[in-house]
């Protein structure tokens, strides 16, 4: 039995077993790390240009299977100077075939936050697994009519049409990304907020243009009384700190991407600031130091 049929067979799962919610501090800024679940995704996809024989020894030095892994789904919820931004959504509930993931609305609300009180959305890209949980019912009803939804304006445009020539997606996810985003965009074009290169969303909250993964990916960063903390979306997997020049099977530009990576995890090993990302192991907080020509993940110690 697994840990969620418990809590399932107890009732909602409001109180599930293993914890889905981190709290940390970045000076004044409150960071509420929430796990979305996690969502199956093929070995071949996370490193397509990779030797195969690298990426099996890869994964096995992880103890990850050689086939399908779960991969981590994170969102942020920050709290600064008065404005609580949700940073991505998670998948939402619109997609059966990912029964594991698409839990934000719910785990937030185990966290004890009314999505009414949300003021601004930052989203990284429009990939559905950072807008899903904007789709749909669940979530959406019970937003404040004056949530403002804060995107590149590079990110809005992009998905009005799309380019895949460059991707090596599993069949029928881009039919599933295009519908995704297009419904976004219907659904939510009044309240969208779109910005060049940067964008202060709260004071020390600054979502930032990256480009490579999409090309208006954005990360967040947060920096106050002399901490920083760097939520990286999509520029960082777990695979990348050793082999950062690794493709991902979702970027759209990824020699772009791969240098987009590398650059931010550079600064980040200068800066020694913590680092977030959506796919990470739960609850992703880390930081990055160099380990010869490429990098580790340095676990942050879990102080509660
Ligand atoms: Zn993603």
């Amino acid at each position: 039995m697994k840990l969620d049929d418990i809590t399932q067979a107890g009732g909602p799962a409001l109180d599930e077993l293993v914890p889905s919610r981190y709290a940390l501090r970045v000076g004044d800024i409150e960071v509420l790390v929430i796990s979305d679940g996690v969502l199956p995704i093929s070995g071949k996809t996370i490193a397509y240009n990779a030797d195969s024989a690298d990426l099996a020894a890869w994964l096995d030095d992880q103890f990850l299977p050689p086939d399908v892994l779960e991969w981590p789904l994170n969102v942020i919820v920050v709290r600064s100077g008065g404005r609580t931004i949700l940073v991505d959504a998670g998948l939402g509930l619109e997609f059966p075939d990912f029964p594991t993931a698409g839990r934000m609305a719910l785990r937030l609300q185990a966290a004890g936050i009314d999505p009414a009180s949300v003021t601004d959305v930052v989203l990284t890209h429009m990939h559905m697994d950072h807008i899903g949980g904007l789709l749909g019912d669940g979530l959406k009803a019970r937003l404040s009519p004056d949530l403002q939804v804060h995107v590149a304006s590079a990110e809005a445009e992009f998905w009005e049409s799309p380019d895949f020539t460059h991707t090596a997606m599993p069949a029928g996810v881009p039919d599933a990304l295009r519908s995704a985003s297009s419904r976004f965009l219907d659904e939510y074009r009044g309240q969208l907020r779109p910005f060049e290169k940067e964008y202060e969303v709260a004071p020390g909250v600054l979502a930032s243009r990256t480009g490579g993964h999409t090309p208006g990916h954005s990360v967040v960063r947060l920096a106050s009384g002399g901490d920083r903390l760097t939520f990286a979306g999509d520029a960082v997997f777990q695979v990348a700190f050793e082999h950062p020049e690794w493709f991902n099977g979702f970027e759209h530009a990824p020699e772009e991407a791969a240098r987009v990576r590398i650059h931010l995890l550079r600064e980040l090993v200068s800066t020694g600031e913590a680092l977030i990302a959506t796919h990470l192991p739960f609850p992703s907080v880390c930081h990055v130091a160099h380990a010869g020509n490429a990098f580790r993940c340095v676990p942050a110690v879990w102080d509660y």
